[in-house]
C-alpha cells in the first residue's frame, strides 16, 4: 500500500497537535471559514449561492443522504465548533451531543449553541471518537463531518460507531479520501503535507471504507463521491485569503496572535485545490447501518 495512506504520526502526538491546531487556531477558522469546518457543496448547473451558504447545503444533503430522522438522537463525532449539531438540533429537533479533542472548541460550542438557542438539545464534551465512554446502543444516528480523516485508526473508529449506534441506527461519514491505493512518490508526497499542514492522520480510497463498514458488520453500506460538488471550496477559499496575503497589517496581527501557523494555514489551501485537480484527494460519503 501506499505509504501515504498510513497513520502519519503516533497517535499521542497526532492528539496533541490536533488540540493545538484547532485550540489555537480557533478565531483564525471562524474568522476566514465560518463556523462550519468543512467543505461546500455546489450543485450541477445551480447558480453559486456563495461559501457559507454551500457549506450549510452540504450539511443538507448529507441530512438526506443518510437520512437523519426527525428527533433523532445523535452524535456528532468530531464536533468543531458546533455547527452541524446546532443545525440537526434546531432544523429537525434532534438531540445532539458533540464530542471533540479540543477545549476551546467545547467551549465555543457552548457558547454558539445558547446564541442559537439550542443549548437545551445540545450537550458538547471532550472526548475521543474511537473509545467513548457512551454506553452501547446510545444513538440513532453517528455524523462524522470530516473527522474521520483525523482518526489514526479507522476500523477502530468505525468499530466505535457501531457500538454507540441503536440497532437500526444510521453512520454517516464524510470524509477526505484517496483516489486509490496506486499513487506515486510525487502523489504522496502532497498528501504528506496536507497531512502536516491540516493536522491529518491519513486517508483511505472510499471503496476501504466500504470493505470495512462491511466486514465490521454493517447493513446497507452505500457510498457517493462528491468531489465534483465539493471542490470549488478551495477555489473560492484562495480567493479568501489572496487578500490576506496582500494585506500586511492583517498578516501583522495574525502573525502577532497566532505565530507560524498562520503561514501553514494559508499555505495549505493551494495544496487541497492541487490534491484534487490531480485527483489525488476525492471526497467521499458513507452511509451504513447497524442491524436490528
Ligand atoms: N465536524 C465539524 C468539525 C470538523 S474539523 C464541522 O464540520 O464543522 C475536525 C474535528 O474533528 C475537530 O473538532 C477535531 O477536534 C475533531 N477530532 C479529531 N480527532 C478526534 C478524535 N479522535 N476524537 C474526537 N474528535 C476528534
Amino acid at each position: 500500500m501506499t505509504s501515504a495512506l498510513k497513520p502519519r504520526w503516533a497517535t499521542p502526538d497526532l492528539h496533541a497537535a490536533i488540540k493545538d491546531h484547532y485550540d489555537g487556531l480557533i478565531e483564525l477558522y471562524e474568522d476566514l471559514w465560518g463556523e462550519h469546518i468543512h467543505h461546500g457543496y455546489w450543485a450541477d448547473g445551480e447558480p453559486d449561492p456563495g461559501r457559507h451558504a454551500a457549506q450549510v447545503r452540504l450539511v443538507e444533503e448529507l441530512i438526506s443522504f443518510a437520512p437523519v430522522p426527525r428527533g433523532a438522537r445523535v452524535l456528532d463525532a468530531g464536533c468543531g465548533i458546533g455547527a452541524s449539531s446546532a443545525h440537526l438540533a434546531s432544523t429537525l429537533g434532534c438531540d445532539v451531543d458533540g464530542i471533540t479533542i479540543s477545549e476551546e472548541q467545547i467551549r465555543r460550542a457552548e457558547t454558539k449553541a445558547a446564541e442559537a438557542g439550542v443549548s437545551d438539545r445540545t450537550a458538547f464534551r471532550l472526548m475521543d471518537a474511537m473509545h467513548t465512554d457512551y454506553p452501547e446502543g446510545s444513538f440513532d444516528v453517528v455524523w462524522a463531518l470530516e473527522s474521520c480523516e483525523l482518526m489514526p485508526d479507522k476500523k477502530a473508529f468505525l468499530a466505535e460507531c457501531f457500538r454507540v449506534l441503536k440497532p437500526g441506527g444510521t453512520l454517516l461519514v464524510a470524509t477526505w479520501c484517496a483516489r486509490d491505493d496506486k499513487l506515486t512518490s510525487d502523489e504522496s508526497r502532497l498528501l504528506d503535507r496536507i497531512y502536516r499542514d491540516f493536522v491529518v492522520s491519513h486517508v483511505l480510497p472510499l471503496d476501504q471504507y466500504r470493505d470495512l463498514a462491511g466486514g465490521l458488520g454493517f447493513e446497507d453500506v452505500r457510498t457517493v463521491d462528491w468531489s465534483g460538488q465539493v471542490q470549488d471550496t478551495w477555489k473560492l477559499s484562495t480567493d479568501i485569503v489572496k487578500p490576506v496575503v496582500r494585506d500586511p497589517s492583517m498578516i501583522w496581527k495574525l502573525v502577532r496572535a497566532k505565530g507560524m501557523d498562520i503561514f501553514r494555514f494559508l499555505n495549505s489551501v493551494p495544496l487541497m485545490k492541487q490534491a484534487y485537480e490531480r485527483d489525488v484527494m476525492r471526497y467521499g460519503v458513507l452511509r451504513a447501518t447497524r442491524p436490528l
